[in-house]
């Protein structure tokens, strides 16, 4: 399938001397219009499952049709619709009352996990809530929880420190469960220990809250005081959706062409703006790859080629690559019928005066290997082989097929409201989609693409100091962390974990989600061994981990 080395300087030659910059004035114009519509004020930044995603759904969806495209979901539409949870909303009214006193908002606060719930009810003091027969310990001995709030110590009978005897009984969730479990209605952490630290205040998705509410209180709370407890956590259930649009060659396979068009609203926990609440308009981020897209779906229905093509607007990148994970998980056409995925992902901001671009994912099949040398009228590529990275590719890299990413660069713009329409580079894009068809041109004719796994190029997360070399499903809503892939020679490969295994487990802590899955990493250090608990095929299986 590699091509030889005089074959592809042939090519390299016609690329670089025949082939002209073919978008007209009339196509900058046309992304001009796109890039203002999507980026403007009035789609308020275009967060996942807010009217300004509908409307810019609506759009691309318009702009497909008026292309001549086929709507390229399963019923033939051109919307995919995928569900998630929003970011939790904690009610205004929530109130705590001891003895019918309201305590103060600032004493108490719920927990990630806490249930939506009212209950009224004597407290029973619990000790730390544990209960571990092993160890012939038992917080609660000849206590009757049944229908009433426990006070647990968020400490451990020999405190909180990796050594503890207590350390598989640490985890806040599994206490509350257990109290939930034996009947409690709601459970009351606090702490006498003062080298125990308040659990966390942030609430999150993809968490599957509790039956009972369960708060921490920052106050002591005695046995047999009366407690009323309303806690509501709204956690909405919203909707998303892929946009789709198929160019029917009448062949055998298909090319997947793809740019995520949410961006972040008005800001969220992905903004790095600091400040007044602004709309992101995410000119750059991602209008730019929605109009190089639309771009593309025009040029490719003249040009002649062996593949479909299926063009995707994603949407929920922003918030961990919903989109894209939902559509490789409910695939609208065999993914085995798939070549290969090209994604864009800002591509606005070409610094014409250095002619390259960011091309990265080069690695994941010998096909793409020309690339290092391919220059399309003076513009060239700096490539990375690494199929995983920040954006929808990696969806597909995850389900083993060979990708693209195009990205002209960061800038000081990115994730800030000042990433707006006038800093884009029209010219850039031009060049950019000239190069892509390059790419689809030369490898039309090299028959099905080899996939090949990369090496990760980055830590996967640098504050660690270790890691297992692997990638969580950040979809996943269930109890533990999902593995969506690993990387080949890392300690989880190493220790056989696999795709689609759910980590339950690491070491002596329980793992409950991502969260604790991060917590649980961090208390290791290189040259550790320990033990994680993975569920396989509803089977727990115990993987042999050493930290490197
Ligand atoms: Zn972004």
């Amino acid at each position: 399938m590699i091509k030889k080395l005089s074959l592809i300087l042939v090519s390299l030659f016609l690329f670089a001397c025949s082939e002209q910059v073919k978008v007209t004035t009339g196509g900058i114009n046309q992304m001009r219009s796109d890039i203002q519509y999507l980026a403007s004020d009035e789609l308020e930044g275009r967060d996942t499952g807010t009217e300004g995603e509908a409307k810019a759904a609506a759009y691309i969806a318009m702009r497909f049709a008026d292309l001549g495209l086929k709507g390229g979901a399963n019923d033939g539409s051109f919307y995919q619709v995928f569900e998630f949870t929003g970011s939790p909303i904690l009610n205004t009214e929530n109130t705590l009352m001891l003895n019918y006193e309201a305590i103060a908002d600032s004493l108490f606060y719920p927990l990630n996990f806490s249930g939506s719930n009212s209950m009224k009810g004597k407290a029973v003091n619990v000790g730390f809530g544990i209960l571990a027969p092993d160890l012939g310990y038992d917080d609660y001995k000849d206590l009757e929880v049944k229908g009433n709030p426990v006070i647990i110590d968020v400490s451990s009978p020999d405190g909180i420190h990796p050594h503890s005897e207590y350390l598989a009984f640490h985890d806040l969730r599994d206490r509350a469960e257990k109290a939930q479990e034996l009947g409690a209605t709601a459970v009351i952490f606090y702490t006498q220990d003062k080298t125990a630290q308040a659990p966390s205040k942030t609430l999150t998705e993809n968490v599957i809250p509790l039956t009972i509410p369960v708060v921490y209180a920052s106050l002591f709370v005695s046995d047999h005081t009366e407690v009323t407890l309303n806690m509501v956590i709204d956690r909405p259930k919203l909707q998303g959706k892929n946009v789709l649009a198929f160019l029917d060659k009448g062949k055998e396979r298909n090319i997947v062409i793809g740019a995520h068009y949410d961006h972040l609203g008005f800001g969220g926990s992905g903004s790095l703006h600091r400040g007044e609440k602004a709309i992101h308009n995410g000119a750059d981020d991602n209008a730019s790859g929605v109009a190089a897209m639309l771009q593309l779906a025009l040029d490719l229905q003249e040009m002649p080629l062996e593949h479909n093509v299926l063009f995707i607007g994603f949407s929920g990148e922003e918030r961990g690559l919903l989109g894209s994970n939902h559509w490789v998980k409910n695939p609208t056409m065999a993914l085995d019928k798939i070549e290969y995925m090209m994604n864009m992902d800002m591509v606005g901001r070409l610094d014409t005066s250095k002619h390259k671009l960011s091309v990265n994912g080069v690695g994941t099949s010998p096909s793409w290997s020309f690339i290092d040398k391919l220059d399309v009228g003076g513009l060239s590529a700096v490539t990375t082989e690494a199929g995983t990275g920040p954006s929808d590719h990696m969806s597909f890299y995850l389900s083993d097929l060979p990708v693209l990413h195009f990205f002209s660069g960061s800038h000081e713009d990115y994730h800030k409201p000042s990433d707006d329409e006038g800093l884009i580079n029209y010219e850039g894009i031009v060049s950019i989609v000239n190069y892509m068809e390059a790419i689809v041109k030369e490898v039309d004719d090299d028959g099905v693409f080899t996939f090949t796994k990369t090496k990760e190029e980055k830590k996967e997360a640098a504050n660690f100091k270790v890691t297992l070399g692997i990638i969580p499903d950040y979809l996943f809503e269930e109890k533990g962390m999902r593995v969506d892939g690993v990387t080949e020679g890392r300690p989880g490969d190493k220790a056989g974990m696999l795709k689609g295994d759910i980590i339950i487990g690491m070491g002596e802590r329980s793992v409950n989600d991502i969260y604790a899955y991060m917590e649980a990493l961090g208390s290791h250090n290189t040259g550790d061994q320990t033990d994680v608990k993975v569920l396989r095929d509803a089977k727990e299986v115990i993987l042999k981990v050493t930290f490197d």
